[in-house]
């Protein structure tokens, strides 16, 4: 589904250059569930941006469901985004102004999909909003507009959903109703990869975690060696940092 070979990332502040991302390469199967952990600034939403097609590499290969898409336009680039992955962000990027089943079906009209109405509605109940069609953001809790996000982005219908930290955001009890989604979605063969600081999830949930740091995939493991038998000194000392 996914393969990104030794993917650099570097920007350019004036006369300042930041290496995000130091030669990335890893391999995502269909269906499958991959967490991704690390500290702040180890490069995990800079990833996530490429594999979203929201950027490209400064170097490196990235192919997304057999297409080479590092040698993409930008104008194809936003049609592969669009008809392939589902992304949501820390931030629910909602429209002020427009009900639930609105903010769904957007994309939907930018696409000129057809059936929008009952396609956003379809989407709506599968994150447990069937009673919210017509609310607005300031008539939704936070775990309510982040699961309008999520919504979204599944009436795209796309091939694989990007999550990046979709949970920072919300009060704590407001966690578990979107991982009750996320999880939902995994056991229903979503291809997923998900930027978390929810170890507890990723451990029950995950098919692989990968672990980040300093721009570089440090450690790949199933959840419960990782979590018991990380190979890395950096793994270690990570964990018992996040997990005391
Ligand atoms: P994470 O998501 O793991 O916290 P990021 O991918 O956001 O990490 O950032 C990785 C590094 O790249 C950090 O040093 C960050 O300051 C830098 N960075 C991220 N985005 C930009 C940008 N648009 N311009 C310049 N530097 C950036
Ligand atoms: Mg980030």
């Amino acid at each position: 589904m996914i393969r990104v070979t030794a993917l650099t990332k570097v920007y350019r502040l004036g006369a300042v250059t930041i290496p995000a991302l130091r030669g990335v390469t890893f391999a995502l199967e269909d269906g499958e569930f991959v967490a991704i952990v690390g500290p702040s600034g180890s490069g995990k939403s800079t990833l996530m941006h490429i594999l979203g097609c929201l950027d490209q590499p400064t170097s490196g290969r990235y192919e997304l469901d057999g297409i080479d898409v590092s040698q993409l336009s930008d104008d194809d680039l936003a049609l592969i985004r669009n008809r392939k992955i589902g992304f949501v962000f820390q931030a629910f990027n909602l429209l002020p102004r427009l009900t639930a089943v609105e903010q769904v079906e957007l994309p939907l009209l930018y696409a000129g999909v057809r059936d929008r109405r009952a396609r956003a509605i379809a989407a709506l109940e599968a994150v447990g909003l069937g009673d919210r069609l017509f609310h607005r953001p300031t008539e939704l809790s936070g775990g309510q507009q982040q699961r309008v996000a999520i919504a979204r982005a599944l009436a795209m219908q796309p091939k694989i959903m990007l999550f990046d930290e979709p949970t920072s955001a919300l009060d704590p009890e407001m966690i578990q109703e979107v991982l009750d989604v996320m999880r939902d979605l995994a056991r229903r063969g979503m291809t997923m990869v998900v930027v978390t600081h929810e170890m507890g999830f990723a451990r029950e949930v995950a098919d692989r975690i990968v672990f980040m740091d300093e721009g570089a995939i440090v450690e790949v493991a199933p959840p419960d060696t990782f979590f018991t038998r990380p190979r890395h000194e950096r793994t270690r000392a990570f964990l018992s940092k996040i997990l005391r």
